[in-house]
């Protein structure tokens, strides 16, 4: 059965960015008279702020959004990501690293998709003793390639372009690459529909499906909204929170954002109203073929 998810991670609430992602996912999920559930990702408990899961709950259903079965949170899923890392580590990927941040830009000469790539100091040198251990993977030069039903196809190789990649960190935390491809496998997620801020983290993901043995999603990944200066809306760039009063009118803005062209005599429709155009003709070809579209207001 399709299964569609949406995944926001409780560090403020909702913006119009994660509302396009909601929306595009949701629509998506309809279509398809599939499940969309949603999922909190708390796995970053140091950065999640006090009480932002429960807003951006009560926003969705001011929004009119219906998800299947309970809310999932990451913070409490610990056994389902240690039991998938001790299976990689069955299979010898996995290996400490003790190396500080500092360390890695000293010694790391090369630049990647995402930072520095890591030097595998610690794959090839005794580790420093009583210092904080992280876990990576060792990542290899297959190709890592899908397409996106939306951005086409992806190419990566990970161990020359990425690097070998942080799946249990020096705090203790789960790294958010491992909870994400755990946890959509054992939702049995299989569409994947979200912003594509998360397009070149994609190829770690399916790396880790496939030495995991899990089934590869489909990928959809809509444009980001970005602001004049052409920066990601997020909380760092302080984009204001969704005003769930003017919810009709911003479910319209989120389905221009997503290239759905709804006709101007749905502007001032009700919530319900520009709902069911949407469920209607919501087409996700439609959708802007960009990794990221400047918000006009
Ligand atoms: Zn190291």
């Amino acid at each position: 059965m399709y299964t569609g998810r949406f995944a926001p991670s409780p560090t403020g609430p909702l913006h119009f960015g994660s509302l396009v992602a909601a929306v595009a996912s949701y629509l998506e999920a309809k279509k398809h008279q599939g499940r969309w559930l949603v999922r909190m990702e708390d796995v970053d408990k140091p950065r999640e702020v006090k009480g932002a899961a429960d807003t951006i709950l009560h926003q969705l259903e001011d929004f009119g959004f219906e998800w299947d079965g309970a809310v999932v949170y990451q913070s409490q899923r610990n056994d389902i990501y240690a039991t998938a890392l001790k299976q990689l580590n069955a299979q010898q990927l996995i290996y400490p690293c003790t190396c500080t941040r500092k360390e890695i830009a000293d010694s790391s000469h090369q630049i990647g998709i995402d930072g520095m790539i890591y030097p595998r100091t610690c794959l090839n040198h005794p580790l420093k003793s009583n210092a904080a251990m992280a876990l990576r993977i060792r990542t290899d030069n297959r190709e890592c390639s899908f397409t996106d039903a939306i951005q086409g196809t992806i190419t990566q190789y990970l161990a020359t372009q990425v690097g070998d990649f942080i799946l249990k960190r020096a705090d203790g935390l789960f790294a958010y690459q491992l909870a994400v491809v755990a946890d959509d496998a054992q939702q049995e997620v299989t569409h994947i529909v979200r912003g594509a801020d998360l397009l070149d983290s994609t190829p770690r993901q399916i790396y880790l499906q496939q030495c995991l043995g899990y089934q590869t999603p489909h990928y959809a990944h809509v444009p980001v909204a970005s602001n004049a200066a052409g920066e990601k809306l997020s909380k760092q760039t302080l984009a204001s929170a969704l005003d769930e009063a003017n919810a009709n009118y911003q479910l319209f803005h989120a389905l221009s954002f997503l290239g759905q062209n709804p006709p101007a005599e749905i502007k001032n429709a009700t919530l319900s109203e520009v709902w069911r155009w949407a469920f209607t003709y919501w087409q996700l070809s439609q959708a802007p073929k960009t990794r990221s579209l400047h918000l006009s207001d």
